[in-house]
């Protein structure tokens, strides 16, 4: 109820697209009567989560905040969402984000755009905005977030929480809709690690449906967190995360946790990744190649939308994806299907996957000699709404720390690590080796 009350209270926040007023408090009663039956609490008992609105909850509408999916309703829980409600998490609604999780402001949004918690001028990143957002404000204690390149990071960086961002395949991204799919990861967004992990602990594993979901073992996040100790603990920094360009602000609050770590007993260790240059340019190939085909079934026949204006077929899904796709969405179909034709394939989108190849060996080789690899999440403070708008390479590169784990595949999160001048949070990322989620809450945790 409480929770209710807030989000009720905070309407004009925009961070919520649907709220589950009855079904929560339904919801809740029935978890009250199954303690007074003497039943065991689940792992999440009552843990009141909001929901990033391009993962699938049955019976609820599913937009991916876009006019496209206007008025559809999901026919199935995704993964993540079953193994919640199995452990007797309540879910509180579907919160706003990024087009199809295609931003970094959540700007992108047919829903408008959501404030900053911490100055309402500013954005609060993306695109799990909503998530990052509803968290910073106390409107959920966890959020489901999603994350392709950044889009859990980055809101975390600046809404002043934890997001995590798992090995590829740690998560099944069944019922996530797809927008890279080789780069999408289902993220969690929290106050404390210490949360992050339970809801880790409950939603990763095998899963049958998503055929990319790895059979590792889960590992006891929550023990594992207890185990890591700033003690030795070997920290690459990357001269390449401290660039010329980064925000003065940003640099001296993320310089001044890493010497935190140092006078703990950690060891910093220059480290040099010298292709980091290249990593916006080839997560944007590679993500609007794969989003030009997963986007292909938005076609006005099978989901939501359909143009009115058709006297044809070919008019209906003409029409229907021009009325019902934002324009960075219809940017990025664009940039797909030029990457991957006939006679740019091979300059453009086999390049890219070789520079993939060379990322990933290169983020083996440095994790090979250090535990972790620290820097800022974001080479900017959240910037104001509109101010980038008219210009979406400026945008695509505040996703330039973020993206080398995606290409990677490896796991990453972002720790709040302290604020700039104008009290804007600042984010600090960790990225750890292949299934080492356990390590890199820990060290979250004991910076918190
Ligand atoms: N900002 C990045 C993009 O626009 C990341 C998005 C994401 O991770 N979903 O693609």
């Amino acid at each position: 109820s409480e929770y209710l009350q807030r989000i009720a209270a905070a309407r004009d926040s925009n961070i919520y697209i649907s709220v589950f007023e009855q079904e929560a408090l339904e919801r809740a009663r029935e978890l009250d009567r199954k303690l007074e039956n003497g039943e065991a609490p689940g792992r999440l008992f009552g843990l009141p989560m909001a929901i990033k609105d391009n993962i699938s909850i049955k019976g609820a509408g599913l937009t991916c905040a876009s006019k496209i999916l206007q008025g559809y309703t999901a026919v199935y829980d995704a993964t993540v969402i079953s193994r919640l409600q199995d452990e007797d998490a309540v879910f509180l609604g579907k919160v706003n984000m990024d087009e199809f999780a295609m931003g970094s402001s959540n700007e992108n949004s047919s829903f408008g755009p959501v404030s900053n918690p911490y100055d309402e001028s500013k954005v609060p990143g993306g695109s799990s905005g909503g998530s990052a957002a509803a968290v910073a404000a106390g409107l959920a204690m966890v959020a489901l977030g999603s994350d392709t390149g950044g889009s859990v990071r980055q809101p975390a960086g600046f809404c002043n929480v934890i997001g995590l961002k798992p090995t590829y395949g740690r998560i099944s991204r069944y019922g996530l809709v797809a927008f890279g799919s080789s780069f999408d990861q289902i993220g969690v967004l929290a106050s404390h690690a210490a949360d992050a992990a339970e809801v880790l602990g409950v939603i990763a594993g095998y899963d049958e449906c998503d055929s990319t979901s790895s059979h590792h073992d889960v590992g006891e996040y929550t023990a594992l967190m207890k185990d890591v100790s700033f003690n030795g603990l070997r920290v690459g920094v990357p001269k390449e995360y401290f660039p010329e360009s980064l925000n003065g602000e940003v640099k001296d609050v993320v310089r001044a946790r890493l010497a935190d770590m140092e006078a703990a007993g950690a060891e910093l260790v220059e480290i040099t990744l010298p292709e980091s240059d290249y990593a916006i340019a080839a997560y944007y190939i590679l993500t609007t190649a794969e989003a030009s085909s997963n986007l292909a079934r938005f076609d006005g026949a099978r989901y939501g939308y359909r143009s009115e204006h058709a006297e044809n077929l070919t008019d209906m899904y003409v029409n229907s994806r021009t009325e019902g796709f934002g324009d960075e969405v219809k940017r990025r179909i664009m940039l797909g299907t030029y990457v991957l034709s006939a006679g740019y394939y091979d300059t453009y989108y086999k390049k890219a996957q070789q520079v993939r190849r060379v990322f990933l060996d290169r983020y083996r080789e440095a994790l090979a000699d250090v535990d972790i690899i620290a820097g800022p999440t974001s080479p900017f403070p959240p910037f104001g709404i509109g101010s980038k708008m008219d210009d979406p390479l400026e945008m695509y590169l505040a996703d330039v720390f973020t993206v080398p784990a995606s290409i990677a595949g490896i796991p990453a999160l972002s720790v709040p690590a302290g604020f700039d001048s104008s009290g804007l949070p600042v984010g600090m990322q960790l990225i750890g080796n292949f299934f080492d989620e356990g390590r890199l809450l820990g060290v979250a945790g004991a910076l918190q």
